[in-house]
């Protein structure tokens, strides 16, 4: 199978950490991963100058079972390091380039997969979602994206970042490459026991037939007027499919942010604790210093800034006395969510709302925004993320020539309903290709 100069696309886009060399390739049909997740022939990095030259002895379950189904990886995609990010900007090897604008950011922290997804032909990238990396760069970049159910698709093989909210998904130009990928993926699986609690995957028995709008989420000033307006627009549309479209009240919502951040930095800190200079990638720590200096000098050399944020405070949240304030208290806050969307899936088939709260920003404007700002813009991602709720983002507009992606969000395990509603979406909505010109 020919897949073309991957070399001249990745020096334009830099979707790719690393690639295929050859322009063929065995296979029924290519997929790319998210490099976070290993595989025996390519480097696995996340992203990360820590991991550099890392091959790990076995791939990732995910991508074992693309391979089994016929399909040929032709590369792992560019992230935020460790998936630290919603920009794509933290990455230790190049950041990606939105197709619709190379001046704008592709979104993170899965950028490489949404752009991979927007530019190659029949493509189907794999990516993986802590708190909103598989849709926030789906809706920067035009694309469809999924993140199934927590559990839903084995983690074997994943370089954590955090393991209570981590989950495998999809990113695809195509609708309907979900409903085709997503079996291929998903299943029990030995190695990972979070993927024995899930029911059977069942596809084509529940349809989307009515949606809530939380008011919490979109009044106010939180999302900017284009995505508002297109947001409109869109509900215009589900109302002309016979959906039934409602505003109700989330109050839990407002908690997300803060509650995301504690409990996905706790758990990032305790994940990093492995990257030592003594098991993975670098290796040249300086071996005569004792064992904190050489811990901290290796560390220091290696981890990006926003990594290190990320392990002072999740050390901080965790520390004997803070625990009971802060990771216990967000544990609590995130069970109060979930029973918030439970409520609506009493009456609702999906929780809408737009993915983004802007369309994809330049560089030039997210070099100016503090990392306050940047988790700030994860808050309408965050709440299905916390929840462990499947979700999608389907493009829905464009403003600027910018793509704009609106968000669904199921109870658990009714990923079906996403799958209904992205290829219904998709017949009525005329999804955009990126002019990609080499
Ligand atoms: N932007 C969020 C964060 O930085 C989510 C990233 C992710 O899902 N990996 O944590």
């Amino acid at each position: 199978m020919r897949i073309g100069d991957l070399g001249s696309i990745n020096e334009k886009y830099e979707m790719f950490i690393n690639f295929s060399q050859s322009n063929d390739i065995d296979g029924e049909f290519t997929f790319s991963a998210k490099d976070n997740l290993t595989s025996i022939d390519y480097e696995s990095t996340a992203g990360s100058k820590i991991l550099e030259g890392y091959k790990a002895p076995f791939d990732a379950t995910p991508i074992k079972r693309m391979r089994e189904a016929g399909g040929a990886l032709i590369g792992k995609t560019n992230m935020d390091e460790f998936g630290f990010g919603t920009f794509c900007t933290n990455s230790a090897f190049g950041i990606p380039k939105n197709p619709f604008d190379l001046n704008r950011s592709c979104g993170g922290s899965s950028g490489g997969s949404a752009c991979a997804a927007a530019v190659l032909d029949d493509h189907v990238s794999i990516g993986v979602s802590t708190g909103g990396s598989i849709v926030c760069p789906a809706s920067f970049c035009g694309v469809y994206g999924l993140a199934p159910s927590y559990g839903r698709v084995s983690r074997y093989g994943l370089i954590d970042y955090g393991n209570s909210l981590d989950k495998v998904g999809l990113l695809s130009f195509k609708a309907s490459d979900l409903r085709r990928y997503l079996p291929i993926i998903s299943g029990k699986d030995p190695h990972d026991p979070t993927s024995y609690v899930q029911p059977e995957l069942k596809l084509g028995q529940k349809k989307l037939k009515s949606v809530a709008i939380p008011k919490e989420a979109v009044k106010g000033d939180g999302i900017s007027k284009d995505v508002m307006e297109c947001f409109e627009k869109s509900l215009e549309m589900l109302r002309s499919m016979s959906i039934d479209v409602e505003y109700i009240s989330m109050p839990t919502l407002k908690y997300s942010i803060p509650a995301y951040y504690v409990i996905a930095t706790s758990e990032a800190s305790t994940n990093l604790a492995r990257f030592c200079g003594m098991r993975y990638g670098q290796q040249d720590g300086d071996l005569t210093l004792k064992f904190d200096d050489y811990f901290t000098s290796f560390r220091s050399k290696y981890f990006g800034d926003e990594a290190k944020r990320r392990i002072l405070l999740g050390t901080f949240t965790r520390m004997v006395g803070y625990a009971d304030r802060y990771y216990n208290k967000a544990l609590q806050v995130r069970e109060a969510i979930i029973a918030d969307y439970k409520e609506q899936f009493k009456r609702f088939d999906a929780v809408v709302t737009p993915t983004m709260p802007f369309i994809s920003p330049r560089f030039d404007d997210i070099s100016k925004m503090s990392a306050l700002d940047s988790y700030k813009a994860d808050f309408l991602t965050v709440p299905p993320n916390i929840t462990g709720m499947p979700h999608m983002s389907a493009p829905c507009g464009y403003s600027d020539g910018m793509p704009i992606g609106l968000l669904f969000t199921s109870d658990h395990w009714n990923e079906d309903i996403l799958i209904d509603a992205a290829e219904r979406w998709d017949s009525a909505f005329d999804v955009r290709h990126a002019e990609v010109k080499i």
